[in-house]
């Protein structure tokens, strides 16, 4: 009886959000104008990003949501019943992490094609999550902290 009052969390909205709620999640979602409103901005959000592949976003840009990402799964891994819900809840965050994160608008100068793509960042967290190991991040970290270097030495 408690379920109605109960808003839809993320990781509910984001299975709704691919089809995959659960029967209870979708009747919430029936009910209830508010999560649904959310559901509906995921599902935009979603479809803006999907129609704008691989926009240049800047380099720091994409560095900067990496690092945010790569933190917020260190944190949680801190916990000690991470492990039971970590592909599922992992998966979650990671996907709500990207559709919130409002994409720069497009530079003036367009940046020559760059490596750091959302299907390498999902590529590189995937491996993150099967490797298991606490300090994941922390090479994965120093990837994206190198090229900055080379973007002060002008000739
Ligand atoms: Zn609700």
């Amino acid at each position: 009886m408690n379920e109605k009052l109960r808003h839809l969390d993320d990781e509910q909205l984001l299975l709704a959000l691919y089809g995959a709620a659960a029967p209870e999640a979708a009747a919430h979602l029936d009910a209830c104008a508010e999560c649904a409103a959310q559901l509906r901005r995921l599902q935009s959000r979603r479809l803006e990003l999907a129609a704008a592949p691989l926009l240049p976003a800047s380099d720091a840009r994409l560095r900067a949501q990496r690092e945010a990402v790569y933190q917020a799964i260190e944190k949680k891994r801190a916990r000690p019943y991470w492990r039971a819900l970590q592909a599922g809840a992992l998966a979650c965050s990671v996907l709500l992490a990207v559709l919130l994160y409002r994409p720069a608008p497009p530079p003036q100068e367009t940046t020559a094609a760059h490596a750091l793509t959302d299907q390498q960042l999902f590529n590189d967290l995937a491996e993150m999550i099967n490797r298991d190991t606490p300090a994941a991040a922390e090479p994965l970290m120093a990837l994206f902290a190198a090229p900055e270097e080379k973007e002060t030495q002008t000739q």
